[in-house]
């Protein structure tokens, strides 16, 4: 698996991840040929659109992504796991005295939901959306590789994610910025 470019992790850190990655992988991988593949997390879900059609879908558990990997306090960034809470983020972040730079409304919400299914909230007027505050991303394909994309590697995919409601991979890890 790739490391995300410019952010330094400890060794267990990072090997932990990379397991619960690998898992996720594996979950895709053992799927019964031809079925369509749905995130299954143990979290609610705000989507407002119609989900009768993921009935008969591949439940991909993703629950175990809920980790907070690095807040870099000089960098302002913090690298994250997808099903990480925004509540539990802000926590995390406001004791180092940071807060995300867009917080939008729920602390139920996820980063994976923001980044797929689109955020906004009042400060998005100096920052714009959740997504423009993203600087890379983790997702795992539906072959079941995992990459690392940001705005040089694989930079259509890291763009194309934004908004894409899980169509283009289970996106499991996003590097964000601070205010
Ligand atoms: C009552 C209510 C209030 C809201 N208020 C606000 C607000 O103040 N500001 C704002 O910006 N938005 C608001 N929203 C919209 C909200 O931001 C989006 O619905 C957001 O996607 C919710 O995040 P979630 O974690 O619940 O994602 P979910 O609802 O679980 O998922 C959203 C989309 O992302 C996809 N997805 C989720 N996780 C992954 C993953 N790991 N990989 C790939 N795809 C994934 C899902 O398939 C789905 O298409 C509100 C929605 C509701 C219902």
């Amino acid at each position: 698996m790739q490391r995300p470019n410019q952010v330094e992790l400890s060794e267990d850190i990072w090997a932990a991840h990379c397991d619960r990655v690998a898992n996720i992988c594996q979950q895709v991988i053992n799927r019964q040929p031809g079925k369509l593949l749905t995130i299954q997390k143990n979290t609610s879900s705000h989507t407002v659109r119609a989900v009768n059609y993921k009935q008969d879908c591949h439940p991909i558990d993703v629950s175990s992504l809920n980790h907070i990997l690095k807040i870099d306090r000089e960098a302002k960034t913090v690298l994250v796991e997808g099903q990480v809470l925004l509540g539990d983020l802000c926590r995390a972040t406001l004791s180092v005295g940071l807060l995300p730079a867009v917080i939008p409304e729920y602390s139920d919400f996820t980063v994976s939901g923001l980044i797929n299914g689109e955020g906004i909230q009042s400060s998005s007027h100096r920052y714009g959306l959740f997504s423009d505050t993203i600087l890379s991303q983790e997702v795992i394909l539906g072959d079941g590789s995992a990459i690392a994309t940001d705005s040089e590697q694989h930079a259509n995919l890291f763009r194309l994610l934004f908004n894409s409601h899980g169509t283009l991979g289970d996106c499991y890890c996003g590097n964000d910025s601070f205010n």
